[in-house]
């Protein structure tokens, strides 16, 4: 049990042997806590027919859960000095694949052909934090043949991603992980369970991505959520009138009169609903 990798005393015995030092730039904050480990794995809910796509295992603790649970992990480290360190926590498991890249740089679906059977794959990670939501961006908008997305994240992150209308945290990132997926947060987690503790607190959430898109040209939908969003004190009359689109005020009037959205009304109190309906009835936007 002690040298589960988990175990802090194994993880400072392990970095220390190699002379690793933990990178900040990186975003590297190992977990070291066993029921984080597994709750992930169980909320997950990662079976022997599931292929995995880790992003940035670290040392591998994560990774090992994983392999204990699922049919094929194949995990994506950018950090060249984990790899040796990796080659011997990870040397019991056979079903991992280690990839030495930067998943913001990487051909993910080609990597999901070649090496996860073309998929589902279901997406586990403990995300630097400075690279989260390009990270989930690139995730959710490249069509990849994925079932769910399980991560670690900034509190405050996952408490945007999964708000409600009319919030104090909803906003745009709220439409945009709602366009895609189902957001549930899975557990909220205290700092401890870090090595080296981090500042802020990060709480687990789960995306589980819709089966079928909502009908809607996309690129038309996130032109109005953005510029809904723009100012975000402003009435969605005029976020969307002063924007620069290539249609004049008294057209979007008539837009949100047609729809019966109140012509004051402000971005954060719209549903994904509400910006799918503008963006079908307002004429295709230029910009
Ligand atoms: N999964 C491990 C754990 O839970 O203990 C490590 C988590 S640590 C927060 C994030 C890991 O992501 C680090 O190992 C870091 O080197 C790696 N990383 C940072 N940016 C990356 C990127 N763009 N692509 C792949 N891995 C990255």
């Amino acid at each position: 049990e002690d040298k589960r990798l988990y175990s802090p005393k194994y993880v400072r015995e392990i970095l220390n042997r190699y002379g690793f030092e933990f990178s900040k730039s990186l975003g590297q904050n190992f977990l070291i806590d066993g029921n984080i480990v597994r709750k992930i794995g169980i909320e997950g809910e990662i079976t022997k027919e599931d292929y995995v796509l880790e992003i940035g295992p670290g040392m591998g603790t994560l990774t090992e859960e994983l392999s204990l649970r699922a049919k094929k992990v194949v995990a994506v480290e950018l950090d060249k000095t984990l790899l040796p360190i990796l080659d011997e926590t990870l040397e019991s498991c056979d079903n991992i694949e280690i990839i030495h890249g930067d998943i913001l740089k990487i051909d993910i679906q080609k990597l999901i052909d070649e090496k996860l059977d073309g998929g589902p794959v279901k997406v586990v990670a403990n995300l630097p934090y400075y690279v989260t939501t390009p990270i989930i961006a690139k995730l959710l908008e490249e069509d990849l043949n994925l079932e769910s997305i399980i991560v670690m994240v900034q509190k405050e992150v996952a408490e945007r991603m999964v708000a409600n209308p009319g919030s104090k945290q909803y906003g745009s990132l709220s439409v945009f992980v709602n366009f895609y997926s189902h957001p549930k947060i899975v557990v909220k987690v205290p700092k401890t369970v870090f090595m080296p503790q981090p500042k802020i607190d990060s709480a687990v959430i789960k995306l589980t991505l819709k089966e079928n898109l909502p009908d809607v040209d996309r690129d038309q939908f996130f032109k109005v959520v953005k510029a809904a969003f723009s100012k975000r004190r402003k009435t969605i009359i005029n976020s969307l009138s002063t924007y620069g689109f290539n249609i004049d005020k008294e057209c979007i009037k008539e837009t949100l009169e047609q729809l019966n959205i109140k012509l004051e009304e402000r971005a954060e109190n719209l549903s994904v609903e509400d910006f799918i309906k503008i963006s079908k009835t307002l004429p295709p936007l230029d910009i």
